[in-house]
């Protein structure tokens, strides 16, 4: 811009899945650059927010919900999903059945949020834990891609917050698609 102002964004990004996948230590991760083996369980939403220097022209205040002591319902009120402009599923590597419950969850995320023009908010699915062992009842290759076109998800990345692999590549992308709608 010429005038020299920075146009500031504010999104909502919701961070959801099984309990035990990771969606604290990835947040943490991302915004503090910090793993831990241990966070407490606090029951609520855990809110972070991470500035970022997206381009020349803008900041994005990324503000990350992380869901907690709620997964056991396999589902979200309408409130918290309230105003998401895009969301991570984040399922465990090491144990297939986190990765049967993400369907189930980007359902409950298509049925509750969309975007002011109607489409579905960009969802990126993130497969955790990824310095370990894979748990063989993961999908991978055609079979991963079959099941990301079919549940409509913007894109799939293997993550570890522990190691530091694919997190910033997820956010990165996950950013470009929200702006793409806006
Ligand atoms: P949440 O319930 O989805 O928020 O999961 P947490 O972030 O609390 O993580 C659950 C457990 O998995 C903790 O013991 C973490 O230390 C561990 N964990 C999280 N991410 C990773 C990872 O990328 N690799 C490994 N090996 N362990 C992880
Ligand atoms: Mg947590």
């Amino acid at each position: 811009r010429s005038d020299g102002k920075r146009r500031e964004k504010l999104y909502k990004v919701l961070v959801i899945g099984d309990i035990g996948v990771g969606k604290t230590s990835v947040v943490k991760r991302y915004v503090h650059r910090f793993f831990s083996q241990q966070y407490r369980a606090t029951i609520g939403v855990d809110f972070a927010l991470k500035i970022i220097n997206w381009d020349q022209n803008t900041v994005i205040r990324l503000q990350l919900w992380d869901i907690a002591g709620q997964e056991r319902f396999g589902h979200m009120t309408r409130v918290y999903y309230k105003d998401a402009v895009g969301a991570f599923i984040v399922f465990d590597t090491t144990r297939g059945a986190t990765f049967d419950a993400v369907a189930k969850w980007k359902k409950d995320l298509d049925q509750k949020v969309e975007l002011p023009d109607g489409k579905l908010v960009p969802c990126v699915l993130l497969g955790n834990k990824c310095d370990q062992p894979r748990d063989s009842q993961t999908p991978e290759g055609t079979r991963m891609d079959q099941f990301l076109k079919e549940n409509e998800f913007s894109g799939f990345f293997e993550t570890s917050a522990k190691e530091n692999i694919g997190i910033d590549q997820a956010a990165r992308f996950l950013l470009s698609k929200i702006i793409e709608n806006d």
